[in-house]
């Protein structure tokens, strides 16, 4: 072989996989996981963040999802119901102009910049020393006794293994209890998916004066001559900005790449003949607009756990709360099972729902709990909790109990000291001072009233 001055000559190591140590490990880091992991790190642990993603924030940030749901009460002046390390994010996001507060289905919910949470996220796993595992895939479990000891990951630069005494599963699939080879559920009618998209050098103040019924009527008149499947949701113009936040696609989402690639790229299609038909249709508004951000395929809800207990939709409506309750949100049944649109059912003024710890822990698994959308609960009981204010919630139970109980099994937790330790968010109610303006919405959902589809 010649060498080459300035060039050294290198070939594959069959080396052993690299190995990353931490108390807690957390796999996913959209919003419960981040939450998750930046509460462990407070309370002191070691931790290691996977993500099969290159980058950290999830869906929050990979598919541009654009609004925090479910943190506030419903009624005239909302205040919070979730509090923790997140706090930090919304004070800086609002701070830098990067988040507005808007006035939805009788609650507040913050739009975000999808790149200010993305950067917010990284600076804060570098002041807390977590160890970041983008672009990690979870493909197998060591366990023993129903104890996971480790995780093997794939990485684009080989093998790695992680080892922690504590896991936190926030992948949205349940990856943990999946690979360890325990019974989950799965919805037996999919939850659609959405690519969410980001039009820029729109004219948002024409925008604005547009009630959301203009683009719902658009696309139920010319929907079919632009192949287009879903007939309403939430169109949002970005405050201060030309842009405008369009959540108007639905996709399937299969557990398969090529058909979860094959359905993103079906989102975008109906992304473009969406922007197609507001340049026909409104030209005024949309002569200049373009696609500046195509979200990553969106997937709302795919696998849960098979929990200690099990969210219903009875639970959700009553409001009943659980002896174990962790976490509590207001936010509507957002079902999304149908192409033509999603199911709403909005709670009144007084009610609030919770999330029981039970839910979060998998049958068969002893250090392991999980956070997000991948909890027990009935399909249409997931769609209200699955939002992020409850996901931030759950990150942070999660977190807790990994801090109480460092040993034996997550099942004989003290719950009475885990609620002592999230007692913020089953009963402080706050009125933030950074919220700022709060920007209304147009047309007839801005009252929240009903049962509206979107
Ligand atoms: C289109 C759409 C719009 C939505 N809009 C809103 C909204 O406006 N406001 C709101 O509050 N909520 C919204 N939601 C709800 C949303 O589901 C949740 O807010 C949030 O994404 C769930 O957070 P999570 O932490 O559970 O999971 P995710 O954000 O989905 O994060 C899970 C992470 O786990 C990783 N992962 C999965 N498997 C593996 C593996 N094997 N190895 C390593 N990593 C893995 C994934 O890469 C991913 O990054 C929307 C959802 C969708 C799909």
């Amino acid at each position: 072989m010649t060498d080459y001055p300035g060039m050294k000559t290198v070939r594959i190591q069959h080396r052993a996989a690299q190995i990353y140590r931490g108390d807690v490990c957390v796999v996913g880091s959209g919003a419960g996981g981040l939450s998750a992991a930046l509460e462990a790190a407070r309370l002191g642990r070691q931790v290691v963040i996977v993500d099969a993603a290159p980058h950290i924030g999830g869906q929050a940030v990979g598919a541009a999802l654009g609004t925090i749901c479910g943190l506030f009460r419903n009624g005239p002046a909302p205040r919070r119901l979730t509090h923790g390390v997140m706090d930090n994010l919304f004070e800086t996001v609002f701070a830098q102009g990067d988040a507005a507060l808007r006035r939805v289905r009788g609650t507040f919910i913050i739009d975000y910049v999808p790149n200010a949470w993305m950067r917010w996220a990284e600076r804060q796993i570098v002041e807390t020393g977590i160890v970041p595992l983008p672009g990690a895939i979870v493909r197998r479990v060591e366990q023993r006794d129903g104890m996971i000891e480790a995780l093997q990951l794939s990485t684009r630069f080989g093998d790695c293994r992680v080892e922690a005494d504590r896991f936190i599963d926030a992948s949205g699939d349940a990856v943990l209890p999946w690979l360890a080879g325990q019974s989950l559920r799965e919805s037996e009618k999919q939850v659609l998916g959405t690519v969410m998209a980001i039009l820029e050098d729109v004219d948002t103040g024409l925008c604005a004066e547009y009630p959301r019924s203009l683009y719902h009527d658009l696309i139920r008149k010319f929907g079919r001559e632009f192949g287009l499947v879903r007939a309403e949701g939430p169109v949002f113009v970005v405050p201060g900005t030309r842009k405008l936040l369009l959540n108007l696609t639905h996709i399937e989402t299969p557990m398969e790449t090529a058909g979860l690639a094959l359905a993103g790229i079906e989102g975008r299609r109906q992304v473009d003949a969406l922007l197609t038909l507001f340049k026909r249709e409104l030209p005024e508004a949309f002569r200049d607009a373009k696609v500046a951000v195509y979200g990553n395929a969106g997937i709302r809800q795919t696998r849960t756990i098979v929990g200690r207990s099990h969210v219903t939709v009875d639970d959700v409506a009553t409001g009943r709360r659980p002896p174990d309750a962790i976490a509590r949100t207001t936010w509507p049944i957002e079902l999304h099972g149908d192409m033509a649109g999603a199911h709403w059912t909005i709670f009144d003024e007084d009610h609030i729902h919770y999330i029981p710890f039970g839910a979060m822990l998998p049958e068969g698994l002893h250090n392991v709990v999980v956070a997000g959308r991948c909890i027990d609960a009935e399909p249409a009981a997931l769609a209200s909790l699955r939002v992020m204010g409850p996901c931030f919630a759950m990150g942070r139970a999660a977190a807790a109990a990994t801090h109480l109980n460092r040993s034996g099994s997550l099942h004989q937790i003290d719950i009475a000291a885990l609620q002592d330790a999230v007692k913020d968010n089953l009963a402080l109610e706050t009125t933030d001072p950074w919220a700022g303006d709060i920007v209304s919405e147009t047309g007839p959902e801005a009252s929240g009233q009903g049962v509206s589809p979107a």
